[in-house]
């Protein structure tokens, strides 16, 4: 489970997934199965995010990928079509296969040596043998138990089908999914372990990705302010359409005003949404950190006009302050748009 030194590498939705157990502060992680399948209490906001199924599919890989520590909790049975959990159980005839089987109790009287299932002797409110027609007592009742004509003994239970008529003391068992309607069997359901989780003390250190979004920002909002920046943590602004928009980082000196936001897992919408910002608030420059170091975003980047920055990169804030002096030399060259910051107070 644990490859200490050389972890595989995280998707970024398994690094997502992680990075939020971290930051809520979540320990253990157990599972549970109810209307809603497989679900694990105090994850559900997690859950909106990724649905149940997917949630446990990316947990699964975590502890695969030596992240989480596993353990076993519990097993259970799935459907082997669509995957769900909600399955109930029905026995089945293993000659016909009809459902319609009934479990009865066999009946041995032994003074006369007739064997039956116990509706053949029920007699009204009483067991009397078919046979020999001896009254055992109270069908609620028990044998006497001292040998007498009225001994009698439960020898066990069998199974009889209604549509064949076949008598057998082993029904198969049929399983079908709520879900799907799907029938299988123990040859073909999917039977599976459940496991609970932990997160280790030491995994947001491992992750290496994962400090908070606070640690990534100070040192960039000290560097504005050293250079005579007003900063703002996830300021307003309001741009040309009238809406508000919200970044990680408003700096604004004079007419200039950089705007930063932090994309934690490398996706895609962090991008988009902040050129959709970007367009309507029209800044000095803008930037986004990135702690996927993605080269997809850092290509998008260069299209959109954004300047993407690996967060991962232990120079980050050296590579900012260079990014900062470009835009400021480039400054004469742009015409600068006045829009009106809205200060928090
Ligand atoms: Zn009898
Ligand atoms: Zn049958
Ligand atoms: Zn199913």
């Amino acid at each position: 489970m644990s490859r200490k030194n050389q972890r595989p590498v995280l998707t970024p939705e398994e690094k997502g997934l992680l990075t939020r157990l971290i930051e809520k502060g979540v320990k253990e992680i157990k599972p549970r199965i109810g209307p809603e399948g497989v679900t694990y209490d105090g994850l559900e906001d997690l859950a909106e995010e990724h649905g149940w199924q997917k949630l446990r599919q990316l947990l699964e890989s975590l502890g695969d990928k030596g992240y989480l520590i596993v353990k076993e909790h519990d097993r259970a049975i799935f459907c082997p079509k669509c995957g769900a959990v909600h399955v109930y159980s029905k026995y089945t005839c293993p000659r016909c296969q009809s459902a319609n089987v009934n479990r009865m109790e066999l009946i041995e009287h032994p003074f006369c040596g007739y064997i039956g299932d116990r509706e053949s002797f029920v007699s009204e409110d009483d067991l009397v043998c078919p046979n020999c027609k001896t009254n055992l007592g109270a069908a609620d009742g028990a044998s006497p138990g001292d040998g007498s004509r009225q001994d009698y003994k439960v020898i066990g239970t069998t199974f009889e089908c209604e549509k064949c008529g076949y008598r057998f003391n082993r029904p198969n068992v049929l399983h079908v999914c709520q879900v799907c309607g799907a029938n299988f069997d123990y040859k073909t359901a999917r039977y599976e372990k459940l496991y609970a989780y932990e997160v280790p003390e030491q995994v947001a250190e491992v992750l290496g990705c994962a400090p908070r979004k606070d640690a990534i920002l100070a040192p960039l909002e000290s560097a504005l302010r050293a250079r005579g920046y007003q900063v703002e943590r996830d300021g307003e602004v309001r741009g040309l359409s009238g809406g508000e928009h919200t970044f990680n980082i408003v700096a604004q000196k004079g007419s200039e005003r950089v705007v930063v936001d932090v994309s934690m897992e490398g996706s895609q919408n962090d991008i988009i949404s902040l050129l959709g910002k970007k367009m309507d608030v029209n800044p000095t420059t803008t930037v986004l950190i990135d702690m996927s170091d993605s080269e997809e975003l850092s290509a998008l980047g260069k299209v959109y006009g954004i300047k993407v920055l690996n967060g991962k990169d232990k120079n980050l804030e050296g590579s900012f302050i260079s990014h900062l002096n470009l835009t400021e030399s480039k400054k004469a060259e742009k015409t600068p748009q006045t829009v009106s910051v809205k200060k928090n107070e």
